[in-house]
């Protein structure tokens, strides 16, 4: 029940769960429907969630970027606090082949009394102010506003750094889909605690409700200094692929709000296709692991759970939602996005 209180908006959740009519809540909402990921396109592993010196990092745009660039990355959003770091220069330098590319972008960093609101915005045309406001939902609808008015996509970070942002918040909010439901650095309670809900428990709830979010991995990557340091961020533990046309600015962060894209912490998928009929997932199989893939519908209960890939689920009609969270032996997992027919 504690886990109850801590999300203190139920009201649409239990409306939508009385009317006895998941199909439908879920027919009469926009977005389900969109979320089908697009027939081919190219998979773009990348990272939305990065700092530099430009703020608190502990290396340069430079460093940084070869970092990402070298481990396998295909793009890669610069999101200094309050800061929106020039990447001219450093696609220069790095983009000559069209490999990769640095997405601009700004973690723009609020506080209300003492706790972090944190938004990132993708591919901005401006630097955004952080925008204050009188309680945390307000904060953060400001700041996300600020960012689309720069013509930039937001996503809401870390909710649970600090305990800052609470379910009833992501609920209430408008004009952003994405949010992390996975961030690397070590301070963030991902998974919660004390009663408090993890990101994933949040997110589901969140979907029940008939709220259609998205989650993205990222790292959050402060220190490129201390290679194998769990006690610090260090980079490479969160990441997305996203499915696009092209490797563009534009082209990934409007895959992004489609919901095109997978979030991963080490499973990669060869493939993962959404037709009217069924999901099919193909896991990028690692010698000497083994692998789970469960299906998720309303309210985190598993529908199916498969052991082979590729790995398929068959839609009966009634779901408000099916996502997938792949396991693989080593307790590294991959989030696909919800989707609904
Ligand atoms: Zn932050
Ligand atoms: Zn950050």
């Amino acid at each position: 029940m504690e886990r109850t209180r801590a999300f203190t908006r139920p009201a649409v959740f239990v409306a939508v769960c009385a009317l006895g009519g998941i199909t439908w809540a879920f027919r009469t909402l926009p977005g389900f429907a969109d979320a089908k990921p697009t027939a081919g396109g190219h998979w773009y592993k990348g990272n939305t969630h990065t700092h530099t010196v430009n703020s608190d990092g502990d290396s340069t745009p430079d460093e940084v970027v070869r970092w990402y660039r070298d481990h396998g990355y295909r793009f890669l959003v610069l999101s200094d606090h309050n800061v929106l770091t020039s990447v001219d220069a450093l696609n220069a330098v790095h983009g000559l082949d069209d490999q990769f590319l640095v997405v601009k972008g700004e973690e723009v960093t609020d506080v209300l009394d003492g706790k972090p609101i944190h938004i990132n915005g993708l591919d901005l045309t401006s630097r955004v102010e952080p925008q204050h406001g009188y309680s945390t939902l307000d904060v953060i609808q400001r700041n996300v506003d600020a960012i689309r008015a720069a013509d930039g996509v937001p996503h809401v970070n870390h909710p649970n750094f600090n305990w800052a942002i609470a379910g009833v918040d992501l609920q209430r909010l408008e004009r952003v889909n994405l949010f992390e439901i996975y961030n690397g650095h070590p301070l963030v309670n991902n998974v919660g605690g004390g009663g408090v809900p993890g990101m994933e428990e949040v997110w589901d709830r969140l979907l029940s409700s008939g709220k259609i979010m998205y989650g993205i991995a990222d790292d959050d990557a402060h220190v490129f200094k201390q290679p194998g340091n769990p006690d610090v961020a260090g980079p490479g533990r969160g990441w997305i692929f996203v499915r696009a046309e092209r490797l563009a600015p534009r082209a990934i962060v409007e895959a992004l709000e489609r919901g095109d894209f997978y979030a991963s912490t080490g499973v990669e998928l060869s493939d993962y296709q959404v037709t009217a009929k069924e999901i099919t997932i193909t896991i990028n199989e690692l010698p000497a692991r083994k692998y789970r893939v469960e299906f998720i519908g309303a309210n985190g209960r598993v529908l199916k759970e498969a052991i082979s890939s590729p790995a398929t689920y068959t839609f009966t009609g009634n779901e408000k939602y099916v996502r997938a969270k792949i396991f693989d032996s080593n307790g590294h997992v991959a989030w696909t996005q919800p989707v609904s027919r």
